[in-house]
């Protein structure tokens, strides 16, 4: 596995060996499917979106249904207006759902299709929907994907109102097991809020035996329209959610605080903190006893994570978390890698490492893939591997223990109902590292030192 890969680095431009990132309809997508009754739409041939679906599909092991404008070789040299034209009749008239939320592909963005037109042109059936999201390929990855598909949503139904006593969230690229801590953490707080895109309850309902073509989650038509007039939102993930707090800011004038993702104990502290002066609301007693819980383990296992070198790779948002978690474990990060080319991550990342003197000796790059990843660790090993499924093929050419976070997690179960934002994210993410450390010391320790008790 992995064997051929050469110690030796040598720089390279336009070409991507194993890539750390997808493409950007695969993250409009999944934005799309956390609105209520909307059904996703992928203006491009049918190869784009059979792939888009069966990622999504394998991540969250639930159908991600979406449609597709088919395009043959007709449209892509004449355009497909007409396609979407078609595809919105016949998807109104047999699927019926509330909105179609289209958003491009690598081919109808080359070839010109000026979706914003189309639209306008289209003859919709009363209180039918369409909204879209511009996502070529050759730019971005799956993360500003979906940034986009977020503020489309906003750019179209937003609507400038009274200021009501509601704050917004923009959560950013996690797991349904994210927003419902989310709620959860909100709640606690007494905060009500509208939260865009919400997909729990669509990629992660239950087993009921019977099928729903539009489960009953997602953010509702309603909600998005009143997005324009709470009183201040909150973007978390800093290039995830940065588009749509533009566009709220643009359209309603709602001012939004960009944040990173509350992952680790001071970015949970700072969301909380956040929500309160906000809100008025103290910190909920419960979250400081959650938090003093957290704390507790990572005390009691510190001499476990304590210098124990690991790579953590990614989108970004979730790296920028991981980094920090990281770093308050105790581990020492040696290699923070995104293949999504947004240089704002170095810059982030840089700070946190600076804040904890550990910038010496590490790597860290954007738009990167996982065979540079690979050559760093030949050449330099690293303890633990944090990240998305791909990396397993390092961790087994390198006999490196894994734990798996972000997106994709393809080869697991379960992953996406479990948050790693908040205390209890946290605490599970100290939890599963933990363990994929010890497991490797009982596995290569001598028998004699095999311990029961450690
Ligand atoms: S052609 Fe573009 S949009 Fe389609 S799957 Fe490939 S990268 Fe994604």
């Amino acid at each position: 596995m992995l064997d051929q890969t050469p110690k030796e680095i040598v720089a390279r431009s336009g070409i991507c060996i194993n890539p750390l990132k997808t493409c950007q309809p695969v993250g409009a997508l999944y934005a799309a499917l956390g609105v209520s009754r909307c059904l996703p739409h992928s203006h491009g041939s049918q190869g784009c979106v059979s792939y888009h679906r069966t990622l999504l599909t394998r991540h969250f092991k639930e159908p991600a249904v979406a449609s597709s404008s088919s395009f043959t070789e007709g449209a892509s040299v004449f355009g497909g207006g007409a396609n979407l034209k078609q595809s919105v009749k016949n998807i109104f008239d047999v699927y019926n759902p509330d909105i179609i939320a289209v958003h491009t592909t690598c081919l109808s963005e080359t070839i010109g299709d000026d979706l914003g037109s189309f639209i306008q042109e289209l003859d919709l059936p009363e209180g039918k929907i369409v909204v879209h999201c511009n996502t070529p390929s050759y730019v971005g990855s799956h993360v500003t994907g979906f940034g986009q598909m977020v503020a489309g949503f906003v750019k179209y139904l937003a609507k400038k109102e009274e200021k009501s006593d509601q704050i917004g969230v923009f959560p950013g690229f996690v797991n349904p097991g994210d927003i419902r801590e989310l709620r959860r953490l909100l709640a606690l707080m007494g905060v009500s809020a509208i939260i865009l895109p919400d997909p729990s309850d669509v990629l992660d309902g239950p087993m009921t035996g019977a099928y729903q073509m539009f489960p009953e989650g997602g953010t509702s038509l309603r909600e998005i329209a009143a997005l324009g007039g709470v009183k201040r939102a909150l973007a978390l993930g800093l290039l995830a959610s940065k588009e749509p707090a533009l566009a709220l800011k643009s359209k309603c004038g709602v001012e939004t605080d960009l944040c990173p993702q509350p992952m680790g104990v001071a970015n949970t502290d700072a969301f909380l903190m956040r929500l309160s002066a906000i809100s008025g609301q103290p910190i909920a007693r419960e979250l400081e006893l959650e938090r003093g819980r957290l704390l507790d383990l990572m005390l009691d296992a510190n001499q476990y994570y304590y210098q124990k070198k690991v790579a953590i790779f990614g989108d970004p948002d979730t790296v920028i978390g991981l980094t920090t978690m990281a770093l308050e474990l105790g581990l020492t990060p040696k290699y923070l890698a995104t293949g999504t080319p947004w240089e704002g991550f170095v810059t982030e990342v840089k700070t946190i490492l600076g804040q904890y003197d550990a910038l010496e000796g590490t790597r860290v790059k954007a738009g990167t893939d996982f065979f540079e990843l690979h050559q760093w660790i030949k050449n330099e090993p690293v303890d633990l591997l944090i990240g998305t499924s791909y990396g397993k093929q390092i961790a087994k050419a390198e006999d490196i223990p894994m734990v798996r976070a972000g997106f994709p997690i393809l080869d697991r179960y379960g992953h996406a109902h479990h948050p790693l934002i908040g205390y209890e994210g946290a605490r599970r993410l100290a939890e599963l590292t933990l363990g994929a450390l010890m497991d490797r010391y009982d596995r290569d320790c001598a028998d004699e030192d095999l311990d029961v008790v450690l």
